[in-house]
This record gives structure tokens, sequence and C-alpha cells, in this order.
């Protein structure tokens, strides 16, 4: 489900909207200052945000500019002062919406099921990598063999991420080792056939196909069958 975070100070309508969203399926996330707020949208990983203009620490215009910089999820801003001028300089600094406080729930939750189908359709496909049954979300960092989820480590997960994102193309132990585990690592050089045999038992021998094939004296592949 979309994970969106609310940044208000004032903290009964912070829980308020909070239990209306986690009602609606969403997961909720609250920061109750501005630079509360800031450190947790620049940590990405959220789907929407809801950002109270006036805050302690950091106004909410200086959260968005500022966050701006590095993430572009889209943000609600919320405020009680109904001025032309704070909705202006919200929308200009590339606030997706914004809602007048006192507001229905109602029309904040409509407000927010139309921000995040937008931001849905803005979203680059190559997020989604598939081959053949198997799927893998790399935003929210998931895997899954038709429904069942695979479980895998960060560095199966990334290894199986690469092979995913070149489909049909043969890359080299030297090629996966180096965007797997980095220019600068020193340990052995068969822990990329170490972690394809990983990977294998998880997909290929889990769900008796053959998708991640070795290339001999190339490397390794995955293909759809
Ligand atoms: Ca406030």
């Amino acid at each position: 489900m979309p994970k969106i975070l609310i940044v208000e100070d004032e903290e009964k309508l912070a829980r308020f909207v909070e239990l209306e969203l986690t009602h609606e399926g969403y997961e909720v996330d609250k920061a109750f200052d501005g630079r509360t707020g800031l450190e947790k949208l620049e940590s990405g990983g959220y789907d929407l945000a809801l950002l109270d203009i006036m805050l302690p620490g950091l106004n909410g215009l200086e959260v968005l500019r500022r966050a701006r910089r590095t993430v572009d999820t889209p943000v609600i801003m919320l405020t009680a002062r109904d001025t032309v001028m704070d909705k202006v300089t919200g929308l200009d600094m590339g606030a997706e919406d914004y809602m007048t406080k006192p507001f229905e729930i109602e029309e904040l939750l409509a407000r927010i099921r139309v921000a995040l189908r937008k931001s849905e359709k803005r979203a680059p496909e190559t997020k989604l990598l598939a081959a053949g049954a198997l799927r893998m979300d790399v935003d929210r960092h998931t895997v899954c063999y038709g429904d069942a989820p695979v479980e895998l480590t960060q560095r199966e997960f990334a290894l199986l991420q690469a092979l995913l994102e070149n489909k049909g193309i043969v890359l080299s132990r030297a090629t996966l080792l180096e965007r797997v585990w980095g220019y600068d690592y020193m340990g052995e050089t068969n822990v990329v056939d170490v972690y394809v045999r990983y990977l294998r038992g998880k997909i290929d021998d889990a769900y008796d196909v053959r998708l991640i094939q070795t290339v001999r004296g190339v490397g390794y592949v995955i293909r759809e069958q």
C-alpha cells in the first residue's frame, strides 16, 4: 500500500489524519516539526507527503524547497492560513496540491487519491522488472515468483536486479562483480558464482525453471523461457 508521511505540529490533527489514512489502508509515518519532516522526506520511500506550512524549526515551504533538491515525492500542503501568497508559493515550489484547514477528511482523501494516481502515471516503467513469472519491484524492494514472495538478501537482490535490467544480455563475472560488489571489492572473484547459486536455489530450483543461465567462459544471463 502507498506510504504517506504527515508533517504536522498539531499532534491531535496529525493523529486524526493518521487514523483515517490507516483505516483507508495506507501506511503512515508522522513528523511533528520541520526538520524531522525534511529528514524523513529526504530519506525517500514515501509515495506522498502532507506538509503543514506553519511548523516549528523549519516552515513547510522551506521543507518543500529543500526536499525538492533530492526527492520528487508528491506533496499536499496543509495550512490554516488561507492566503493566496502561500498557495502560489507552495505550488510554485512544486507542491502537488493545497488544503486549507479546517478541511473535510473526505476531501483530503479524494485529493490524496488524485495525487497518487498522477504520480503513478509519471513513474518510469523501469521500476518493475520481470522475466517470466519472476517480478521485481525495485522501489519497494520486493521479488515475487507468480504470487509467492521470494526472500532475498541485499546482495542477492542487487545481483538479480543487474541481471533483470539486462535481460537477454550476457554479463561477465567482472561486470557483475563491479555492479554488485563495487570496484574496490578485494575478496574472492568466485563470489559471483556463489551468489548465482543462492539465487538459483531460491528461484530456478524452487520453481523448477531455468531463468538464470550460465554462458560458459563468458558469464551469466537471465532469459525468459
Ligand atoms: Ca501548524
